[in-house]
């Protein structure tokens, strides 16, 4: 199969955050896209490195690959923080990270994917794209309830319905473990995507840049960096046995 096969003739919005999840649906989407645009969502989070690190990693990745370079199209933030207010928890207030009464982390924000989703559907319908690519994943979350498929195909189904459109959602780390997204990373941009990960991805929800660990910057301790850590681990266990 030739790279002129695999692509297809259609237009992605990613949601972008800037980190090692997204920054992987970013690079699955140039590589199966023709035209890719980004979308990022400001809802008031407690730290602002993260959206910082979108237009590095977004610039960093065409500067990979002169055709993920020509795909790539434009970015755009939308300030919803009068619903990060709204949802409140610990990733918009200084709260501890913890197993709430619910039986989810704390640092669950209610409805947060079905928010982006729609704000997603919205610009997607304006600039005529065709596809959603997100980093919705079920396998190694903490049971969020909007990272599910079940939940996901049925926003698809709406937005299609609610905006008149043949949109698609592509979740392309849906069933992976974090290991297998770090083996995914690597099958889609090789050593040069790896390192880029690496560097300048972020994920800690502390928002530690200070401490560089195998797997990338972070506290090493939060429940964000034990994930990604782990998820190394692994993908290092698998390759070298
Ligand atoms: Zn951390």
């Amino acid at each position: 199969m030739t790279a002129a096969d695999r692509i297809k003739d259609k237009g992605a919005l990613v949601l972008f955050s800037g980190g090692q999840d997204s920054a992987t649906c970013l690079a699955h989407a140039l590589n199966h896209y023709q035209r890719v645009e980004t979308i990022g969502f400001d809802y008031g989070q407690r730290h602002r490195i993260e959206l910082e690190a979108r237009l590095k990693v977004r610039s960093a990745m065409a500067g990979l690959n002169p055709e993920w370079a020509a795909r790539l199209g434009e970015d755009v933030t939308v300030d919803i923080s009068g619903y990060g207010r709204l949802a409140e928890s610990a990733l918009t207030y200084e709260r501890v990270i913890e197993m709430g009464q619910s039986g989810l982390p704390t640092s669950f924000v209610p409805g947060r994917n079905l928010v982006f989703l729609a704000m997603a559907g919205a610009h997607a319908w304006r600039r005529g794209l065709d596809v959603l690519v997100g980093g919705m994943c079920q396998t190694d979350y903490s049971g969020y309830p909007d990272c599910r498929e079940d939940t996901l195909k049925a926003q698809e189904r709406a937005l299609a319905l609610g905006l008149d459109m043949d949109l698609t959602l592509d979740t392309p780390l849906m069933f992976l473990t974090k290991g297998e997204t770090w083996a995914l990373a690597d099958q889609l941009g090789g050593d040069a995507l790896i390192t880029l990960i690496l560097e300048e991805t972020h994920t800690c929800y502390l928002g530690d840049r200070g401490h560089r660990h195998e797997w990338g910057y972070g506290c090493g301790t939060c429940p964000a960096c034990e994930l990604r850590a782990a998820g190394w681990r692994d993908w290092q266990e698998g390759r070298a046995s």
